[in-house]
């Protein structure tokens, strides 16, 4: 996996301390953080304006991508190599645990191609499933 520093240099990005401190604790967690947990995490030293922004960045530049949450929290995952900064709601399915409110990325499970319909612009297609996760 390559380090916050490098992928921050790929999407040219300046490699602020608290960008990667931020971009760190994506890579280290086996869940999608709220901006909660994100807070929780990162110390309060940063109020929620600047995670906001950063996340803003990231999210931008293809790093992270937001997945739904039960609770319809700002939650975000760390995008994988075949997320397209473009178009990634269309990648893959998302997963939201009925018990333990975690969503995970289910990127075993591409969308479908699906049909235009005339007259009808389609901006976003979520795949969203939900159940028990493998730790519930
Ligand atoms: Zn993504
Ligand atoms: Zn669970
Ligand atoms: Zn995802």
């Amino acid at each position: 996996m390559r380090t916050s520093e490098e992928l921050l240099s790929n999407c040219g990005l300046r490699k602020t301390t608290f960008r990667k401190k931020l971009l760190k604790l994506f890579q280290d967690s086996e869940t999608t953080l709220t901006v909660e947990d994100i807070k929780k995490k990162i110390g309060n030293n940063n109020d929620k304006v600047t995670i906001y922004r950063a996340l803003s960045t990231f999210e931008k530049s293809g790093l992270i991508h937001q997945v739904p949450d039960k609770n319809k929290l700002s939650r975000y995952a760390l995008c994988n190599s075949k997320c397209k900064p473009s178009n990634q709601a269309y990648q893959h399915a998302h997963f939201i645990c009925d018990y333990c409110d975690n969503t995970f990325c289910i990127e075993e499970l591409e969308f479908p191609k699906i049909k235009k319909i005339k007259g009808f612009e389609f901006k976003k297609l979520e795949l969203i499933i939900q159940g028990s996760c493998p730790n519930c």
